[in-house]
C-alpha cells in the first residue's frame, strides 16, 4: 500500500529538485542577476509555479499593477511603498468644494512633501488661511483667483490658469477662490510631508477664539461690531464670483508685479526637448520666490523614456496628471523595484536613489517632479558614462570603448533624444 503523503512528498521533491537544476542554470545571466534568481523567468519551465492568484482578488485594482505582479527579472525586492494615490484618498466635501490629501500619515516614505489635490467651484473659496510650511501649487483645470502678502507687508491678487503654479513662503496668509465657468481643480505641495490640509490656521476660527473687547480695540470699532461672525470654522465654503482682477487689486490697494507669486510653468521654454518628449523646469532661478521648492513638468512621449538619473539634493515627490507608466528605482542592496502608475497617482524617490520612467501608454504620459529645495538637480547616467575616459569604463562594463562612445551625451533627459 502506497502512503499518499510519502507520495506527494516524492513528486514534490523532483519537481523542486528539477526547478533547482533550471535555477541554477539560469542563475546570473544577463537580465537575471541575482541568487537566487527572481522573477517569472525562472519558473517558466515550472507549471507548478503558478503566474496568477486564483485565491480571493480584486482584479480591477491588480491589473493596474503589472509590474507588481509580474516583476522584471532584473527587479529584487525591498524598498519601502513608494506608491500611492488620490484616487482612493478620502474626500473632504463642503458647499464649495472639495479637497483630498496624502501625506506622511498614510505614505510614510513621502518625509519632505504632502499633497492636497483640491477643487473650488465657480465662486468657491478655500478661506482666507496661514499655515507652518510654504505652499507650491499647480492648476490642473480651470481658473482662480489668489490673494496673498509677502513677509513686507506687500499684497498680490492674481488670476491662475492651467498650468500656472503660485508659491507661497511659510507662514505668509492667502486664499483661493474658484472662477468661472466652471471652478477651477489644482494640486498643492506643501514643503513638509507632515502638512495636512486640516491644521491650516483659519481667520475664522482665530476672529471666534478673541475676547470682543480685544477685537473692538485692535480694529478701532465697538465690540459688537462682530457679533454676527461664523462661531466655527469656514475652511471651504460658496461665495460669490469676484469682479474684475483690475477692480479687485484697486479695491485692495495692490501695486500689480510687486510681489509676484505666480509662474506660467506650462508655457516656459523647456529645458530638455528630444523626440521623446520635453522637461519644463520652475526654482528659484527663474521663479525666484520659490526658495524651497523646484518642479519639472516632464512630457514622456509614446514610447519614449524619461532617462536614468538620479538627483543628488532632494527626494523627488511625483504627481501622475495624464497616460501611464511605470518606474523602477534602485539603491543599495542592491534593491530595485517597478511599480505602474496611473493619473491621480503619487510617486516618491529618495535622494539619490537610480531611476527611470517609461512610457507604457498609447498617448502621452505627464507628470510632475517636486523637490524640497531651491534648485533642480540630476546627474545623468549616459552623462557621466560619457564624461569619463572610455576605457574606465570599458574596464567596468566589459564593452568596447566604440560602444560607449555611441552613448548619448548631455543628458537628453528624455529618449529617444
Ligand atoms: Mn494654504
Ligand atoms: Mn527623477
Amino acid at each position: 500500500m502506497v502512503n499518499p503523503k510519502r507520495r506527494d512528498f516524492l513528486v514534490a521533491a523532483s519537481v523542486f529538485g528539477a526547478t533547482a537544476a533550471t535555477v541554477s542554470a539560469r542563475a546570473q545571466t544577463y537580465g537575471n542577476p541575482d541568487l537566487p534568481p527572481e522573477g517569472a523567468i525562472n519558473a517558466a519551465n515550472n507549471p507548478a509555479t503558478r503566474r496568477t492568484p486564483i485565491g480571493p482578488q480584486n482584479t480591477a485594482l491588480a491589473d493596474q499593477f503589472p509590474s507588481a505582479g509580474s516583476p522584471p527579472a532584473t527587479d529584487v525586492d525591498g524598498l519601502p511603498m513608494f506608491w500611492a494615490s488620490f484616487n482612493n484618498a478620502h474626500k473632504r466635501i463642503q458647499n464649495g468644494g472639495w479637497a483630498r490629501q496624502v501625506t506622511k500619515a498614510d505614505f510614510a516614505i513621502s518625509t519632505t512633501i504632502s499633497g492636497v489635490n483640491m477643487h473650488l467651484s465657480a465662486g468657491g473659496i478655500r478661506e482666507l488661511h496661514w499655515h507652518l510650511t510654504a505652499e507650491w501649487s499647480i492648476m490642473t483645470r480651470g481658473r482662480c483667483r489668489i490673494t496673498t502678502m509677502d513677509a513686507e507687508g506687500r499684497a498680490s491678487v492674481d488670476d491662475v490658469e492651467e498650468g500656472d503654479l503660485w508659491y507661497f513662503p511659510a507662514g505668509l496668509p492667502h486664499s483661493l477662490q474658484g472662477l468661472g465657468p466652471d471652478g477651477c481643480e489644482f494640486v498643492l505641495a506643501f514643503d513638509d510631508g507632515a502638512q495636512s490640509e486640516n491644521n491650516t490656521l483659519l481667520l475664522s476660527e482665530f476672529i471666534a477664539h478673541i475676547p470682543p473687547e480685544i477685537l473692538a480695540k485692535n480694529f478701532n470699532v465697538p465690540p459688537d461690531a462682530f457679533k454676527t461672525i461664523p462661531l466655527s470654522s469656514k475652511w471651504i465654503f460658496q461665495g460669490q464670483e469676484p469682479g474684475t482682477l483690475a477692480a479687485d487689486r484697486a479695491a485692495a490697494h495692490v501695486v500689480p508685479g510687486a510681489a509676484p507669486v505666480i509662474f506660467h510653468l506650462s508655457r516656459s521654454k523647456p529645458r530638455h526637448s528630444t523626440a521623446g518628449g520635453t522637461i519644463q523646469i520652475a526654482d528659484s532661478e527663474n521663479f525666484p520666490i520659490s526658495k524651497t521648492v523646484a518642479a519639472a513638468l516632464v512630457t514622456v512621449k509614446p514610447g519614449g523614456m524619461r532617462e536614468i538619473h538620479w538627483h543628488p539634493n532632494a527626494d523627488e515627490w511625483q504627481y501622475w496628471m495624464k497616460g501611464k507608466g511605470r518606474m523602477t528605482i534602485f539603491d543599495n542592496g542592491p534593491k530595485a523595484v517597478t511599480m505602474d502608475f496611473n493619473p491621480g497617482d503619487v510617486g516618491y524617490v529618495k535622494k539619490s536613489q537610480g531611476h527611470y520612467i517609461e512610457n507604457t501608454g498609447t498617448g502621452d504620459l505627464v507628470f510632475l517632479e517636486i523637490f524640497r529645495t531651491d534648485r533642480y538637480e540630476e546627474v545623468s547616467l549616459s552623462n557621466w558614462l560619457t564624461h569619463l575616459p572610455p576605457d574606465l569604463v570599458a574596464q567596468h562594463l566589459n564593452i568596447p570603448a566604440s560602444t560607449i562612445k555611441r552613448f548619448p551625451r548631455g543628458g537628453p533627459g528624455i529618449v529617444p533624444i
